[in-house]
């Protein structure tokens, strides 16, 4: 189970998480210190005068001016006059002023010279370079200073940012993630147009075919529906198309089997999620895994929620479409319908909510196939299995579990439904999976129901959904072509030196964390330190003989929608395939150009692809402020996945196991315990709705740790470094730059629609949560911004855990 730094379409629902917000006052107020402190001085001498006042004789002939020499005379007589005391006291008053002269000179002198040094440090330290220019001005360009930094960091940091940005009417959010990964795509597009080489090699030949099929849409009208009806038909049928649809001859096993066989691709799969991955309790093996299946529907809220009521309706208004193009008629398609979505909200209430489902170890439940066929004695395991493991399978193959009631409760709902229903639904689950990549009207039956679920009304420019097809099917390949001219060996190498600085942190937190035993902390420390970094994209890429031997089976035409399906059954294929091969520690999965970021609890690896080191997480002419407050908060949040509610239960080699003291547990449970609560009395005010702290709180714990040890390791840069140059025209210093660049990393807005959706489905607080949550935890924060104590960005209470 990865934990990432975004939501992500993920393989299953447990194999992965990814990581998938007084500015100028304050820093000028701290910068005159200094001066103030000498103003103290320029205090002593005004008042050492004043002190001087009484002591001053009354009489007015001291204040009067006396010609020369008859001055001089009577002074002298005057003087005469004078006691001895008095005499005294003079000369004392005398030396007094002399000493106060010479103080002012002294300290005028000192002043004039401070001076000079200040206007020189800060001359010499402002950074007027090109980059040092054009980062400050962007910067600059997304903040709102009206805004109290203390109040609203989001509004402070992102106010402008979001004002000048709309959401492009095709998508659901417009963010800083968006952005960049839209840049990424132009070049991607750039890439994949260019002309075939054939020195290229073969993966990147065919990733080039892959996309020209794509968005070869008039190939793609031309066929129409024809190429949809003979899947349908390979699967057996859909019945709702066919009233003689013959109900007897319907096996669920072999119609399920094969489906996840040709047509699931790598992770997908319906009834069941079924696929091979490394044991949870023995990494360095692969096995068969069996989990709770998605749904037609983001998440098992949307059927039986009220608020939900007219996107249920609207998804069964997209079957009823679908149906319609395909040649439905009859007076009980309707009634068909209504069944297909009563026998899926049944599966629904079968599934757990994420909330149950954060005890991977707890879940985890390992067996043979003669166990398992035991406890669902109607549906033929080994019949399902064979139709798409590859390899000989018997009654003694190991599986496993994570979802066991559910495979009790969904495998008695099914047998209890009629066989037309059943056949509905999952011949239905297999079209809605593959419409998107159909002809135009298929495409435009859906828009009614993203506009439901997404609150989107257009549909994706054809060149932009087809380089995200390409990269997500085969991203190894693009990855190739990508990295060649747009990822320099340095990012890695600075990558690579941030991760250790941030590991340091992070240990260095672990001593300083009183709730831990010793033993525990040891153990700790040992996973942190074992955690391999992958960076950028993986070596066997750079290799045309390796990269093209992981595509050598796919074999593509012209023809997109062949291509697709070849795809699909590829994937297939490919991951079955791994069942009886060790796990390869070297290599990595996750595709080089992707905006994102990774934890895999099962191998204890951190992975930071091509695509998001890049600004405005990294750039090599960033002051360090900005790449620790952007990649290097990244970093530390993906490590702090290790220690997260999921990942602490993995030990250094990936395997789950106990290595916690109870007592140490109960700790690290109260402490959860304060962030849950916090994140759950967010409320988003866009719908209304407040955050779900229990299903988020594994990424709210990773920002808020990656964050603090960020924060320390570029404190540790300056000690070792000293303080960086200041960007120009922004008067904030680094400190406030570093958690302003975190801020503005999730700049960006929703549709409500969407936010709604995020808020159901997503392991990760939405982009204002989460600034305002890390950074009102953060003391650091704090004090940068001189945020009194009990404001809202500074509250009282604060959670921390690592
Ligand atoms: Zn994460």
């Amino acid at each position: 189970m990865p934990g990432n730094l975004l939501a992500k379409y993920l393989p299953s629902q447990r194999q992965q998480d990814t990581f998938v917000m007084n500015g100028g006052v304050h820093h000028v107020a701290a910068h005159k210190m200094a001066p103030s402190h000498k103003g103290s001085t320029a205090t002593n001498i005004t008042t050492a005068s004043s002190l001087d006042d009484p002591e001053t004789p009354s009489d007015p002939a001291q204040v009067k001016f006396f010609p020369k020499s008859e001055s001089r005379r009577s002074a002298r007589n005057w003087f005469k006059r004078w006691t001895r005391t008095e005499k005294c006291l003079l000369l004392l008053c005398s030396c007094l002023f002399l000493l106060c002269i010479v103080v002012v000179i002294v300290a005028f002198t000192r002043d004039l010279h401070y001076r000079d040094q200040i206007t020189l440090a800060t001359s010499n330290k402002l950074c007027t370079t090109k980059s040092c220019v054009s980062t400050a001005a962007q910067i600059m360009a997304g903040m709102d200073f009206t805004a109290d930094p203390c109040n609203d960091f989001f509004q402070y940091a992102c106010g402008q940012w979001n004002r000048k940005h709309v959401i492009p009417e095709e998508k659901a959010t417009y963010n800083q993630f968006d952005k960049l990964h839209d840049e990424n795509q132009i070049i991607m597009r750039a890439l994949l147009e260019e002309p075939i080489k054939k020195e290229e090699g073969e993966a990147v030949m065919k990733a080039k075919l892959l996309y020209k099929s794509c968005v070869n849409t008039s190939q793609i009208e031309s066929k129409g529906k024809d190429p949809l009806l003979e899947v349908i038909q390979d699967v057996g049928g859909w019945p709702l198309l066919d009233p003689n649809w013959p109900a007897e001859k319907f096996e669920l096993e072999h119609v399920l089997g094969k489906i996840r066989a040709n047509y699931n691709g790598a992770t997908n799969s319906y009834l069941f999620s079924c696929f091979v991955g490394a044991d949870d309790k023995n990494s360095s093996v692969h096995i068969l895994q069996l989990d709770q299946a998605s749904l037609g529907m983001p998440s098992r809220e949307y059927y039986y929620l009220k608020e939900h009521v007219h996107q249920k309706a609207a998804y069964a208004r997209l079957i009823a479409d679908i149906a319609e193009i395909l040649g439905a008629e009859g007076p009980d398609v309707q009634k068909q319908i209504d069944d297909v979505i009563h026998l899926e909200t049944l599966i629904a209430n079968a599934t757990s909510p994420s909330e149950q489902r954060h005890d991977t170890g707890a879940l985890y439940h390992k067996m043979t196939v003669r166990e398992l066929q035991a406890m669902i004695p109607k549906f033929n395991v080994l019949k399902y299995l064979r139709e798409f493991v590859l390899d000989e399978i018997t009654e003694d193959e190991p599986i496993v579990l994570f979802a066991t009631q559910y495979v009790k409760d969904v495998v008695k709902i099914i047998y209890e439904a009629d066989n037309r229903t059943v056949a509905n639904y999952i011949v239905w689950r297999l079209i809605r999976d593959l419409i998107p990549e159909f002809s135009d009207p298929f495409v435009d039956a859906q828009s009614q129901f993203k506009l439901a679920i997404q609150g989107v009304n257009k549909n994706e420019i054809r060149w932009i959904k087809c380089v995200e097809y390409v990269n997500f099917r085969m991203g190894m390949a693009v990855g190739a072509m990508f990295i060649k001219d747009n990822f320099k060996k340095e990012s890695k190498d600075t990558a690579l030196a941030m991760i250790h600085d941030i590991r340091e942190a992070f240990n260095e937190l672990l001593e300083e964390n009183e709730w831990m035993d010793e033993k525990t902390r040891q153990f700790a420390k040992e996973k942190a330190n074992a955690m391999v970094e992958r960076i950028g994209y993986p070596d066997f890429i750079t290799d045309p003989v390796q990269l093209d031997a992981k595509f050598d089976t796919l074999v593509l035409s012209d023809d997109f929608l062949d291509n697709n399906l070849k795809i699909l059954a590829f994937q297939s294929r490919k991951i079955f395939s791994k069942l009886r091969q060790p796990v390869d520690r070297e290599n990595w999965e996750q595709e080089p150009v992707i905006v994102n970021a990774f934890y895999n609890p099962n191998a204890n690896d951190i992975v930071f692809p091509a695509g998001i080191l890049q600004p405005s997480f990294y750039s090599s002419t960033f002051p360090k402020s900005l790449n620790y407050g952007g990649i290097g908060v990244v970093i530390g949040h993906e490590i702090t996945h290790g220690f997260d509610d999921k990942g602490r239960q993995y030990d250094k080699e990936g395997n789950i196991k106990q290595w916690w003291d109870e007592k140490t547990i109960e700790a690290f449970r109260q402490r959860a315990q304060c962030v849950i609560d916090q994140y759950s009395n967010y409320k988003l005010e866009q719908v209304n709705e407040y955050m779900n702290g229990r299903i988020t709180q594994g990424e709210n714990i990773a920002d808020n740790g990656g964050l603090k040890q960020s924060y320390r390791a570029y404190m540790k840069w300056i000690e070792k470094n000293g303080e960086e140059p200041a960007l120009p025209g922004i008067g904030l210093n680094h400190h406030q730059l570093f958690f302003l660049n975190y801020a503005q990393i999730w700049c960006g807005k929703m549709r409500d629609e969407e936010a709604l959706r995020k808020i159901r489905i997503s392991a990760h607080s939405l982009g204002p949560i989460r600034v305002y949550g890390p950074l009102s935890n953060s003391k650091e924060f704090a004090k940068a911004f001189n945020c009194t104590l009990g404001s809202k960005m500074n509250p009282v209470k604060k959670c921390s855990v690592w």
